[in-house]
């Protein structure tokens, strides 16, 4: 295991590969490198023994002590751990932690792969487990590069004008592939050491080509990142945590790219690519009930928050907010919970969790953020937009007029007033709040594929045999089980 500082000094080895605004950029450039600062707070935690140990694992490959980040999941504890890790540190950075992509299409490659070499006898999975002993040993920080840029939704990716709009195989050739395309909303590519791209959707038997998964280094040879990048205004004076964090979403151009056969991990299975896409999207949203449960009590927080600055807070339509926020938080985490519990283990020995209460709580919470949202502005009010900005309350004439009106409760002092109507801005009223309206929402999949999932997953007969039977309408089977078919994809 590493720390921060090895990450970030690995990280400026990286050759420049990163395009923004117009310009080659520097990785360390600070309208990017907040992001960059809490990808090395995942080294920095798993060092930290007030989280009790949750951000480190033994490896399976190798029997040593890993980060977490890097452990490909063996029982259902080890997801508990995953889950509440990412629900700790989210909670700690003020948000996306930003690991969980690389871990988790790690674990979907883990049994992918495995069933691609029973299937087709190649050598996919001991080219992953080799892969997965340098990530382990040297701590890889790595990004999964799935959402193809798809063109035209409607059509197929043999069907696209042009082919490119979804990564494929242009040629295979003894030593390797070459692959071109680009994958979209690419968060994080600029500063891990990985970039692992996979499918994002089935393939059909004419789609060969499409069925491409592989890892390469973030600076490749051929791989070219057009970043947008976001972070909360940045401070002057008034400094807080929430405003030391940022992101990056790339473009990520694969132009002929080579790659070799050791870092290949899918090279036309068709029928396997469709499910490694879904096992990804599943580990992901394993992922999401761990660090949406985090926002989302962020939000609650920050509402209580407001509402006590406020003066309002044993009003009871704040309290009623407040109980069906937590309601949300507790709702999220626990299909993450359920969705250990009722997790199974894979062939290849990894633990996949419940596809059911994974998608549940994953739309809860894409749609929640919403609310959210809402309950916010609704108890702080219109000073979250209206804040003027930061300098107004240091200026000699304006600062006293400031800090006299802020004023609400008398209790609190005029600088903490102004810090959390900051912080609210922050969150909702800013280029940074607005994007993430829309991460939350998408990032992971669109609640529409996580509705379609659930109704594919769930035994709607089942459910109307129960209504029959009680109906007085006889049924064929029994109905005195829950019948719930989960894992039937796999
Ligand atoms: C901030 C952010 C970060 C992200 N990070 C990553 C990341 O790191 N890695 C990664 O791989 N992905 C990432 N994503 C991608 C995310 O998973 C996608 O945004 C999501 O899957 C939706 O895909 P899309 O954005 O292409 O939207 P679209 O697929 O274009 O969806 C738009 C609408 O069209 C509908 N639609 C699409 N196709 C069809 C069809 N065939 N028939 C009918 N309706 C259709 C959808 O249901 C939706 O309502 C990120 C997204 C965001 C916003």
């Amino acid at each position: 295991m590493i720390k921060g500082d090895q990450y970030k000094e690995r990280m400026a080895k990286l050759k420049p590969n990163v395009y923004m605004g117009g310009k080659l950029l520097d990785r360390f450039d600070p309208k990017v490198v907040r992001g960059m600062n809490v990808m090395g707070r995942t080294y920095d935690f798993a060092f930290d023994p007030e989280f009790g140990g949750v951000g480190t694992a033994t490896s399976h490959l190798t029997g040593e002590r890993i980060n977490r980040f890097t452990h490909i999941h063996q029982s259902a504890e080890d997801l508990f751990n995953k889950q509440k890790m990412t629900r700790l540190y989210c909670q700690e950075v003020g948000g996306c932690i930003q690991r969980c992509m690389g871990i988790d299409s790690m674990n979907a490659l883990s049994v992918a792969t495995y069933d691609a070499d029973q299937k087709y006898g190649t050598k996919y999975n001991q080219n992953f487990i080799n892969f997965m002993k340098r990530v382990q040993k040297e701590d890889l920080s790595a990004v999964c590069a799935q959402t193809d840029v798809k063109g035209n939704r409607i059509w197929r990716p043999h069907e696209q004008k042009d082919p490119d709009l979804y990564v494929r195989i242009v040629e295979k050739r003894p030593d390797g592939i070459v692959v071109s395309g680009a994958k979209a909303h690419n968060s994080c590519s600029i500063y891990v050491d990985e970039i692992i791209a996979i499918p994002t959707r089935n393939m059909t038997a004419e789609e060969n080509d499409w069925a491409v998964a592989f890892a390469v280094p973030a600076d490749w040879e051929g791989v070219t990142l057009i970043n947008a990048a976001y972070a909360p205004t940045a401070r002057k004076k008034l400094q807080a945590p929430f405003n030391e964090i940022g992101m990056s979403h790339s473009i990520t151009v694969f132009d002929n790219c080579f790659v070799p056969w050791e870092r290949v991990f899918l090279a036309g299975e068709t029928d396997i690519a469709g499910k490694l896409a879904l096992l990804f999207a599943l580990y992901h949203r394993h992922s999401y009930t761990g660090c949406k449960a985090a926002v989302s009590e962020i939000y609650t927080g920050a509402t209580a928050l407001a509402a006590e600055y406020n003066g309002i807070d044993k009003a009871q339509h704040v309290r009623h907010k407040l109980a069906d926020m937590i309601q949300v938080v507790d709702l999220i985490y626990a299909a993450g919970l359920a969705a250990g519990l009722n997790s199974k283990k894979a062939a290849s020995g990894t633990q996949i969790p419940d596809t059911n209460y994974c998608n549940a709580g994953r739309m809860l919470a894409g749609e929640a953020i919403y609310d959210e949202y809402e309950a916010l502005a609704a108890i702080a009010g219109g000073l979250v937009a209206t804040l003027p900005p930061e300098e107004d309350f240091y200026d000699p004439k304006t600062g006293p007029y400031l800090e006299k009106y802020i004023m609400r409760n008398p209790n609190v002092s005029a600088e903490d007033q102004h810090r959390a109507f900051r912080l609210f801005q922050d969150m909702m009223a800013s280029a940074w709040g607005g994007h993430k309206l829309v991460d939350y929402l998408h990032g992971g999949g669109s609640p529409v594929i996580e509705k379609v999932a659930i109704y594919r997953d769930h035994n709607i007969e089942h459910s109307k045999d129960i209504a029959k039977k009680l109906a007085g309408i006889p049924v064929k089977g029994s109905t005195k089980n829950i019948d719930r078919e989960s894992h039937a994809w796999l």
